[in-house]
């Protein structure tokens, strides 16, 4: 057990008595043989969430955005996403390992990036130049403070992939933090994206899980390629179960998180020695300290008080909150920030 209050991340988070009671409960079957009732049900249930056909449970979110990658493009074709993104910046250089493809990147704002910037970015048909064929998008986006994109703004970017023949995926690893927020119906997301990622061991607390979601021959041959990454498995119902949980009852509250995402804002944007804390949308709190206060040291102060965040740079802290924090512990944090004398 953890003694620390953990706002590394969203992932820390542990299933709790009613999910592990989900779990035990399971049918589970070999997925390898596609006859895990548990997995098939949680891949159909995330699929008509989202106004899809079909979708396939991987263990990461690593390993879905690679396969979606890996379908969408041939070696010599070029990838479009935000310089911060998650599929460029944490996922080993997987986009050239995996699918011998190259990126064109984009200085987004606050990791979102706008349909004239994709516009711009899309090759002409020359042999010089690697053909454009993915635009990938991450929502929320973690590296910009949890920003988030409306669905009209990703429908403007859709019908510039639309008119240009380019697929376009979404990196949807905290998208129900996004769709929280926004008030929009993921039913319409399905209309957008050619594939989707989801994380379900996020912010909706499964302990492993990402679904990938699109049209039904895609995610067949997807299967293929899960299986070439050693993502085949066998009674994985068990973590399939969780998955299920997760999407059933732990999105809504979500909201919790973000309400205490602001209050934790709040008080970092009164404390003198924080110079810029980015607006927080959902449940992601990047801020910067001033000049004089590093982050290790700030960390090591926090540690001294039991909690934990992550380093975003010399200057810079991630706080992310989730399900298994408490108001007490909120409350212990928000006295930490107004009692550091530096
Ligand atoms: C966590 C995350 C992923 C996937 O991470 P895994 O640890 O491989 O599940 C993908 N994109 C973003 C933006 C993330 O935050």
């Amino acid at each position: 057990m953890n003694p620390f209050i953990d706002l590394r991340s969203d992932t820390v988070t542990k299933p709790t008595p009613a999910m592990l009671e989900a779990m035990f409960q399971a049918q589970v079957g070999d997925d390898v043989y596609s006859e895990d009732p548990t997995v098939n049900e949680l891949q159909a249930y995330g699929a008509s969430l989202f106004g899809m056909e079909a979708g396939l449970f991987c263990p990461s979110g690593t390993m879905t955005n690679q396969i979606a990658i890996k379908m969408h493009t041939q070696p010599l074709s070029e990838v479009v996403c935000d310089r911060t993104s998650h599929i460029y910046l944490y996922e080993v250089g997987g986009i050239a390992f995996n699918s011998a493809a190259s990126v064109q990147l984009i200085d987004g704002q606050r990791g979102k990036i706008s349909p004239n910037q994709v516009a711009a970015c899309i090759n002409p048909d020359n042999i010089h130049f690697p053909e454009t064929s993915l635009v990938s998008l991450e929502n929320t986006c973690n590296k910009g403070g949890g920003a988030y994109y409306t669905l009209s703004e990703i429908a403007e970017i859709s019908e510039v992939c639309l008119q240009n023949k380019i697929a376009l995926h979404l990196d949807g690893a905290r998208v129900f933090n996004a769709l929280v927020a926004s008030g929009d119906d993921a039913k319409e997301y399905g209309r957008y994206f050619d594939t989707i990622s989801v994380c379900l061991s996020k912010g909706l607390g499964a302990p492993v899980g990402s679904l990938l979601l699109g049209p039904k021959p895609l995610i067949e041959k997807a299967k293929r390629v899960r299986k070439v990454l050693g993502g085949g498995w066998r009674q994985a119902g068990f973590l399939a179960a969780a998955g299920l949980y997760a999407l059933q009852n732990n999105i809504q509250r979500l909201q919790v998180d973000h309400d205490r995402a602001a209050l934790i804002e709040k008080a970092l944007n009164e404390a003198p020695y924080v110079s810029a804390v980015m607006p927080v949308e959902t449940n992601i709190v990047i801020f910067t300290l001033a000049p004089e206060v590093n982050a290790d040291g700030y960390l090591e102060y926090l540690a001294e008080r039991g909690i934990q965040g992550t380093s975003f740079g010399p200057q810079m802290i991630r706080f992310v909150t989730h399900l298994d924090l408490t108001d007490d512990m909120i409350s212990a944090i928000l006295q930490a920030i107004s009692d550091y004398k530096g």
